[in-house]
């Protein structure tokens, strides 16, 4: 049981799962086998805070390194009750397959404090962080393990965090430190187009996808479940291709409208009233008739196993394009594929918001600010290649679009690791 009340299977479970089929089906080696099944560094720490009020809390965080054989750990920090050890340790070795796919030079972490944000202040997150940061010490670095925003954390999070890591750092080193972060405002030394990034590379697989299989996005219809960073600007970045949002979800609720939702007035409108309740025109659904919606992409943005042996069937899309982490458990894969439904797993479909913390890091290493269209550019030609990559790898060994993408990466890691050796 989570703070939430929530019973969780386990996600790594799911990790683990995915991880032998793709291993199995390659003739992985053993030995690397080994290595790439174990995280490699796990940290725990608990802090206090001094809330409004004066009283103190203490609070979990976590951060996991699961492998940086490619390059330095890298990823989010989320904030959310059902954030543990578990489910930490699943989300950071998911980003160790997602730099390998794509090819940027990062290893896989993740981390995140388990709490509820919406029920402090500002000031009172302001401090969560800050001590959270601290905490952390040199566990995270520049050069060494990059934290960036994920399920309800954001630039402001991140500018917090890049203050506290600075102002413990000797003056000296500070300048040169900028990039121990990513997802940062602008203005503190963030990138262009990183707000938008994850949900941008989402809609740039469903351009490849659609290309590949004839199909027209002018016209198509989507839903989407969360309507958080990723699957707002995923929504907001489908309506130029004339594609229709035909119903959405979040802690509100479901809701639909045939006639399709407006995706920038909903944005204004949620962000505004944090409900979906009382925008023009939208029909209230359950959760059964949300998921059954008939549309032609379904793109969950929210959390992990939505998409279970309970509830797959419901499914009535021909593509179901991953911006969350880990939507799909793996008896929901197998319903989906008996299916017919495509898959744009998110170990591919969630990546454009690394590869543009990867472009951040490395404007802030060579003091450069790259304009939104090269930003964009560059994101479309590395997702693009990523795409092609699992395309490819699904053909040649005969096999599901998720099983490839773990192929591309494990085949990636293989070599590394058989060109290194393992010390001493
Ligand atoms: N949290 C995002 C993810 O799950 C971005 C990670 C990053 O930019 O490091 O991919």
């Amino acid at each position: 049981m989570n703070k939430a009340g929530k019973k969780k299977t386990g996600v790594y479970e799911n990790v683990v799962k995915q991880f032998n089929k793709a291993a199995d089906l390659i003739d992985f080696d053993p030995e690397i086998r080994k290595v790439l099944a174990t995280t490699q560094n796990e940290l725990t720490v608990n802090f206090p805070v001094k809330m409004d009020d004066g009283h103190i809390e203490i609070f979990s965080g976590y951060r996991v390194q699961h492998n940086n054989a490619l390059g330095p750990y890298k990823g989010g920090l989320r904030y959310h009750p059902a954030v543990d050890i578990d489910e930490v340790r699943a989300l950071a070795t998911w980003m160790t397959w997602k730099s390998a796919i794509v090819h940027i030079p990062f290893g896989g972490a993740k981390g995140g404090i388990q709490c509820d944000p919406f029920k402090y202040s500002r000031s009172e997150i302001q401090r969560i962080t800050r001590r959270f940061t601290y905490a952390l010490g040199c566990n995270i670095g520049p050069e060494y393990d990059i934290p960036a925003p994920d399920v309800n954390t954001n630039a402001q999070i991140m500018a917090w965090i890049l203050d506290t890591y600075l102002s413990t750092q000797s003056p000296l080193t500070r300048q040169a430190s900028v990039h121990v972060v990513t997802g940062k405002p602008v203005e503190s030394g963030g990138s262009l187009g990183r707000d938008k990034a994850t949900g941008q590379g989402v809609v740039f697989t469903i351009e490849q996808w659609a290309k590949d299989r004839k199909h027209d996005l002018k016209g198509a219809t989507h839903f989407v479940q969360g309507y958080g960073n990723v699957g707002s600007w995923a929504a907001m970045l489908m309506k130029p291709y004339g594609a229709k949002m035909v119903a959405v979800s979040d802690l509100c609720g479901c809701f639909q409208n045939p006639e399709g939702i407006e995706p920038h007035e909903l944005n204004d409108y949620f962000k505004k009233n944090r409900t979906f309740d009382g925008f023009p025109k939208l029909r209230k659904i359950d959760d059964k008739q949300f998921l059954s919606t008939k549309a032609d992409i379904f793109i969950p943005a929210a959390l992990e196993n939505q998409i279970t042996a309970e509830t797959a069937d419901l499914l009535n899309v021909k593509v179901v394009a991953e911006g969350a982490n880990g939507p799909t458990d793996p008896d929901g894969d197998e319903i989906l594929q008996k299916k017919g439904i495509d898959i744009i797993p998110d170990v591919l479909c969630n990546a454009g918001g690394v590869i543009v913390s990867y472009f951040e890091w490395l404007q802030n290493k060579r003091s450069e600010c790259w304009d939104l269209d090269e930003v964009d550019r560059k994101l479309r030609k590395i997702i693009v290649g990523g795409y092609d990559r699992v395309r490819d790898a699904a053909k040649t060994h005969k096999t599901d679009w998720r099983t490839a993408a773990y192929i591309v990466a494990l085949t990636r890691l293989e070599r590394v690791y058989k060109e290194r050796g393992i010390f001493p």
